[in-house]
């Protein structure tokens, strides 16, 4: 129910994405995870509140520039470890956090399961990192990856992807919020402005159709198509 990222802050991402996460804990959730990528991408999530998850990090060095991290409210499947948020592929090349419920899931799940993939949750989410691995499978760029999975799934969403190897986080939305921040050295995204307003006050809020790539360098928004998207940033004027 609450989505966060952040690139550009090597030493500090999973505490940023943790802060993140609890100021989204208005919004209500059952479970959390966080995902870093780095040459690999590391996944930890529990059922739960936020402190089973932080429980669950204390000791492990979750490093890397690149990260995600989900509050999940859950539509499909019982809350449960396994069904928490970040979902991956089959080889562990992605992982995926969504808010909202992807209506077509049934359809592309029987369809993967046919080719060869094997699901480890019941959510609808896992859909996702597995159609970005066929993608990839085909040849796709992880950017074009996500995008031909954007276009394939019908539904309410707002979702993130890490890529192991990868120095971005890629995110787009369909009737759910998602909204960008933009740091002097660091790039944030979300579900609502508050989980990195003590970073940033300059936002950028997405549109639907809209598919946003954040890195430390900065950002770039373009529709599912590809075509450059003009944004504007916009400076809040609240404290968090
Ligand atoms: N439909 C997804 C699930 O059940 C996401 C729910 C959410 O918005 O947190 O896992």
């Amino acid at each position: 129910c609450g989505i966060v990222g952040c690139v550009g802050r090597p030493n500090e991402t999973l505490d940023v994405l943790m802060h993140g996460l609890s100021k989204l804990e208005y919004r209500g959730y059952d479970s959390a995870g966080v995902a870093l990528a780095n040459g690999t991408v590391d996944i930890e999530k529990r059922e739960g509140e936020l402190e089973n998850l932080e429980a669950a990090l204390e000791g492990i060095d979750l490093g890397g520039p690149v990260g995600i991290g989900h509050t999940r409210w859950s539509t499909h499947g019982p809350p449960s470890d396994r069904n928490s948020h970040p979902h991956a592929d089959c080889e562990g090349q992605v992982a995926v956090i969504h808010n909202g419920i992807i209506e077509n899931f049934q359809t592309i799940k029987d369809e993967l399961v046919a080719a060869g993939h094997e699901f480890v949750s019941d959510t609808d989410t896992e859909v996702v990192p597995h159609l970005i691995e066929s993608a990839l499978a085909d040849g796709a760029s992880p950017e074009n990856a996500f995008r031909a999975a954007m276009e394939r799934i019908e539904g309410s969403y707002a979702i993130a992807a890490v890529f192991a190897g990868g120095d971005a986080v890629y995110c787009a939305r369909a009737d759910s919020p998602l909204v960008l921040g933009v740091g002097d050295d660091a790039t944030y995204l979300a579900s609502d402005v508050p989980a990195f307003r003590e970073f940033t006050d300059r936002v950028i809020y997405l549109d639907d159709g809209e598919v946003a790539r954040i890195n430390a360098e900065g950002w770039s928004v373009t529709t599912l198509a590809g075509e450059p998207v003009d944004k504007s940033v916009h400076t809040v004027e609240w404290d968090a």
